[in-house]
């Protein structure tokens, strides 16, 4: 019998564990990645709470699912998918920045990509920055502020408190996150927590030299001399290449039930990227192992109807 023919768009954890199952199902798999194998996790300095490892550096986790993936024969494509539609007899086109390619059925694992303030655009890579563990190297022994009440928000503020002079967490409503790397957090003499607060300008002539600081409860607006400005403000769902084939969506988020169906047949969604609510690398993982599987359970059947 043919082998059924996967695609799988995003190659983070969500989209590496479907290709780990689909391929262990005996199908032949194909990883989309516009960037790198490992996705956001690739980029996080220190994780704790993935099952097995009381710290487990992203870059490595990422890396050694890519090698299990890779081990399984799946094929890694590294171009971006533009667009997919759905043909009459079921088969998907996959359509790239480069060609274009047919599969029994498709998994979207593209996660999200980061907010923005809207404010900041004349000093992103002059000193705003979206990713501390990238960046973070370059604001030794400075002051810097991390903007927003995200978990994320807070991984950010504990990896830059390692390195800088001075880190205020600025912050708006509750602060999100376990209670564990908040109180980490708070154990860091050099942060300073700037609660009720949104920043709503940047100074600077060509690079970053200070943030205007917003206190939402009293109405004061005070400026902040900083060199460094980490946004964390939040991401949006990486879905605008699925506009023309009509899956069920809620906020741009791909809908899909408990076996990571979206309401399109065949087409699957797993990780971020899905209404899932616990947006975590253990629950990407855990939708990418039924994506892959029930991906492959359709397929069969779509193959052996033909
Ligand atoms: C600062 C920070 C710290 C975090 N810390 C933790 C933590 O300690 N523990 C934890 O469990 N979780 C943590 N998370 C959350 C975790 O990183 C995510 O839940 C996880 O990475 C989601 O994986 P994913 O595969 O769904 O998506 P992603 O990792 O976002 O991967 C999606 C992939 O799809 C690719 N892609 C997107 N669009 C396309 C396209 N059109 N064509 C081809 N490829 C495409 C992207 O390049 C990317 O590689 C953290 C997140 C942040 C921001």
């Amino acid at each position: 019998m043919t082998k059924p023919n996967i695609a799988i768009i995003g190659g983070g954890v969500a989209g590496l564990t479907a290709a780990v199952y689909a391929s262990r199902a005996n199908a032949s798999v194909t990883i989309f990645e516009k960037y790198g194998l490992g996705g956001l996790t690739a980029t996080i300095d220190k994780i704790e709470n993935f099952p097995t490892y009381n710290v487990v550096n992203g870059f490595d986790l990422t890396q050694n699912l890519a090698n299990q993936v890779k081990l399984l024969g799946a094929n890694i494509v590294l171009e971006q998918v533009l667009d997919v539609k759905k043909q009459a007899d079921g088969t998907f086109e996959v359509v790239t920045n480069k060609q274009n390619y047919l599969f029994d059925a498709v998994i979207v694992a593209t996660g999200t990509k980061h907010g923005k303030l809207g404010i900041e655009s004349n000093y992103v890579g002059k000193g705003v920055s979206y990713c501390a563990t990238c960046d973070g190297n370059f604001y030794r022994n400075a002051d810097v502020a991390v903007v927003g009440n995200t978990n994320s928000a807070v991984k950010e503020a504990l990896y830059l408190a390692g390195l800088c002079k001075t880190v205020y967490l600025i912050y708006n409503g509750n602060l999100q996150g376990d209670e564990v790397a908040i109180g980490q957090l708070k154990g860091y003499a050099n942060v300073q927590f700037v609660s009720n607060s949104v920043v709503t300008g940047l100074v600077g002539d060509d690079f970053l030299e200070g943030a205007v600081v917003h206190n939402v409860e009293d109405g004061t607006s005070t400026s902040l001399a900083v060199e460094g400005l980490f946004v964390a403000v939040g991401s949006k769902p990486e879905t605008e290449f699925l506009a023309g084939i009509g899956a069920q969506m809620v906020n741009g988020f791909v809908m899909v039930d408990d076996r990571c169906q979206t309401s399109v047949e065949g087409l699957f969604g797993a990780g971020d990227v899905t209404n899932g609510t616990l947006k975590q690398i253990v629950t990407a993982c855990g939708d990418g192992a039924k994506a892959g599987s029930f991906a492959v359970v359709y397929a069969k059947k779509l193959l052996a109807s033909r």
